[in-house]
């Protein structure tokens, strides 16, 4: 099973193109004209969005258990 990741931004990185919310195949990141959000209960730990974010603005954080 992969490791359970909590997804972060870099804010100074990120221009809020959307793209890694377009590619999140459950919908677990929404982004709009302000900001970026992250939904934890729905992501199941793919990396998909990190590794689409043309700026390298994504991150993953291990989950301890139990998170
Ligand atoms: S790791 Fe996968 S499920 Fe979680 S936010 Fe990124 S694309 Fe979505
Ligand atoms: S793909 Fe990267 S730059 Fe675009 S909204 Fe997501 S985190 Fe921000």
């Amino acid at each position: 099973m992969p490791e359970k990741i909590r997804v972060v931004v870099n804010e100074d990185r990120c221009y809020l193109c959307g793209g890694c919310a377009g590619v999140c195949p459950t919908l677990a990141i929404n982004v709009s004209a302000s900001r970026w959000e992250f939904f934890q209960e729905k992501c199941i730990s793919c990396r998909i969005c990190i590794s689409a974010c043309p700026v390298g603005a994504l991150s993953g954080e291990p989950l301890g258990v139990g998170e």
